[in-house]
């Protein structure tokens, strides 16, 4: 199984939720330097929503 957990040398958002009942849980590694996780599923959408709106595809939109 391929480790998706970003690192600076390959950066991005990952999330993982392993069931249905567990809590997900998010990885993030941005080529800005900036970096974060969460546990939990309220932690990774704040993370998510975060992220979309301040990093990964949003350093390239005006
Ligand atoms: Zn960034």
């Amino acid at each position: 199984m391929a480790d998706l957990t970003p690192t600076p040398d390959r950066p991005g958002l990952h999330v993982s939720k392993p069931s249905p009942s567990a809590p997900a849980t998010a990885s993030a590694v941005c080529h800005c330097g900036a970096r974060a996780t969460a546990t939990g599923d309220a932690q990774v959408k704040a993370l998510v929503d975060g992220w979309d709106a301040n990093h990964g595809r949003a350093h390239g939109r005006k």
